[in-house]
């Protein structure tokens, strides 16, 4: 989750069992969030529950989302599903004459607590690794 620490974890799972939105995983190299599955809320359990140097005191995500051309409003189904459940406002929708209006993502606003990759329809919003000069 914290780009500069995660180097650290051994895996032990004690950050998945404690998280209350059951959105981490153990993957390959160390633990991993399920952007799918739901939203993180900040609470710190995670970093509360882990035994070793994961979380750094003001941790925040290494990724960013990302809306892919997967979105239904591309294909011309209005649909606004990620505006309406982010919590930071990061997703405003540009309007087109005739089409759907298409969502925009503000990197900027963006937390990654992946509400909206959980809530579109249409799996389109992905995560991607923040550029350096933002992590
Ligand atoms: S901060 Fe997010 S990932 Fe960590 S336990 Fe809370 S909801 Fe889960
Ligand atoms: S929720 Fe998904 S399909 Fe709907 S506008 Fe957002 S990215 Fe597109
Ligand atoms: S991951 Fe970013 S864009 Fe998506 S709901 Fe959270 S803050 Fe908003």
């Amino acid at each position: 989750m914290t780009r500069r620490s995660l180097a650290a974890c051994t895996s032990c799972g004690a950050c998945a069992e404690a998280c209350p939105e059951t959105i981490l995983e153990i993957a390959a190299n160390g633990v991993a969030l399920k952007p799918e599955v739901g939203e993180c809320t900040f609470c710190g359990a995670c970093a509360d529950a882990c035994p070793e140097n994961v979380f750094a005191d003001n941790w925040t995500m290494a990724h960013v989302m990302r809306i892919s051309d997967d979105c239904l409003a591309k294909a011309g189904i209005a649909c606004m599903t990620c505006r309406d459940v982010c919590p930071e406002s990061a997703i405003s929708m540009r309007p087109r004459i005739g089409v759907p209006f298409l969502p925009e993502l503000d990197t900027g606003r963006c937390t990654g607590c992946a509400a909206c990759s959980a809530a579109c329809p249409a799996e389109a919003i992905h995560p991607v690794e923040k550029e350096p000069e933002n992590v």
